[in-house]
């Protein structure tokens, strides 16, 4: 049967899908800059951009060009052989950033697994098989592979699969002594994410960030930044690294790489690199011509003045509307993030209503995410329009006001 005479809904969702998420009432079928439509044809603005994924909107035109013209060439070769998106990609990743050498994935939990497992190799070759251990910190978050998710600080997605990796220590985020208390010539590596995603939209803060590059340096760790929700211009600049003033030895990025095409990259230096031979590691699908030549296209345009600094005009605008929201229903104790990775956390009175906040907010033709029970996640487009930003903060305040009544 032709997959289109095939009718399917939101139910059947719940019949045919792993049981592992819990997607909103309605299925968007179409969508085109930070506007999506649904099978009924009702319209919605885009503020959750596909989780910090859809960072040029839905099918930007360059990258819909690129997604053609490279579908029409090549799709596939394996790294049996290189191909020249993939050699082209890595080049402007690596003009642009403090690395010298690239790793592709297909996803951000792939990239991280390729980077802890580095790391660990790293230590391992250049020091001690003893040297293994791995900082992380409460509330992180790193992807599902059994490995990342044991390095995410949550027991609750990491509990019940069996035996842990071990040697993964967790302490509190922006707790520097707390790092000082653990941290010993075993470690091989401290991972964080300079702006916590899903642990609740989060920035480390400077004196954290450079403190962790420095007992790095004292320990000869590697200081492992997983950028997967925070790169690719959300912060305002490239890489949110970038801020801190200090230089990574690892980084991963996935998410906004490819625009909405599955794609991620391991960023690293060539000593770091340099411990690593043919067979090591690898993926099937990792570097994929179609993949980078889209991602190659979506850098060109993020990595530009006009995108990353539009992003500090646009999050004005955004935190401008909620602090008037704010006034009105005295529902949010802090406006949080960096960039286009904000969050609203809601105060005491209102704990806990983040879930009926969004799903509020869908009734009234509105995609935002939640992090955890209290912060109300916006992660929009880069080019956000400023009169989309205008009316999907009106619908939110109409979602507001009906969670509160
Ligand atoms: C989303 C995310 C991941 C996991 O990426 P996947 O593509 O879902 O594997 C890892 N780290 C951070 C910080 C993320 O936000």
């Amino acid at each position: 049967m032709a997959a289109e005479n095939l009718a399917v809904s939101r139910e059947t969702f719940d019949n045919v899908i792993l049981p592992v998420y819990a997607p909103a009432q309605f299925v968007p079928v179409k969508g085109k800059g930070s506007r999506v439509w649904d099978q009924q044809g009702k319209e919605y603005i885009d503020f959750s951009g596909g989780i910090a994924v859809t960072a040029l909107g839905h099918c930007h035109p360059a990258l819909v060009e690129t997604l053609k013209s490279q579908g029409e060439t090549l799709w596939h070769t394996s790294n049996v052989f290189t191909n020249e998106p993939a050699l082209r990609l890595a080049s402007k990743l690596i003009a642009a950033t403090f690395a010298e050498r690239v790793f592709f994935g297909n996803s951000g939990a792939e990239a991280n697994e390729a980077a802890f497992k580095l790391a660990r190799y790293y230590a391992c070759k250049k020091h001690s098989p003893f040297k293994s251990k791995i900082i992380a910190f409460h509330n992180a978050f790193h992807g599902r592979t059994l490995f990342t998710v044991s390095v995410g600080g949550q027991p609750k997605y990491s509990d019940g699969f069996g035996p842990k990796p071990a040697d993964i220590v967790h302490v509190p985020f922006n707790d520097l002594a707390a790092v000082k208390a653990v941290i010993d010539d075993h470690t091989c590596a401290i991972v964080v994410e300079p702006i916590q995603g899903e642990g609740g939209v989060m920035p480390a803060t400077t004196e954290f960030m450079q403190g962790l590059r420095a007992l790095c340096d004292q320990h000869n760790a590697l200081l492992v930044l997983d950028e997967v929700q925070s790169g690719m211009g959300r912060s305002g600049k490239l890489f949110a690294y970038e801020h801190y003033g200090i230089k990574p030895d690892i980084i991963t990025t996935a998410k906004a790489l490819g625009g909405g095409f599955p794609v991620s990259a391991m960023l690293t230096t060539h000593e770091i690199a340099s411990v690593m031979a043919p067979g090591v590691h690898g993926t099937t699908y990792g570097g994929n011509p179609l993949a980078c030549a889209i991602a190659e296209t979506a850098l060109d345009i993020i990595n530009t003045p006009e995108v990353l600094n539009g992003v500090d005009a646009r999050r004005e605008q955004f935190v401008s509307a909620l602090q008037k929201i704010n006034e009105q229903f005295d529902i949010f104790s802090e406006i949080r993030g960096k960039g286009l990775l904000l969050g609203a956390v809601l105060n005491a009175q209102h704990a806990s209503k983040a879930r009926d906040i969004l799903n509020a907010s869908a009734a009234e033709g509105l995609m935002v995410l939640t992090a955890g029970s209290d912060v109300i996640r916006f992660v929009p487009s880069l080019v956000i329009e400023p009169t989309d930003i205008a009316e999907g903060m009106a619908r939110f305040a109409r979602a507001i006001a009906k969670v509160l009544n």
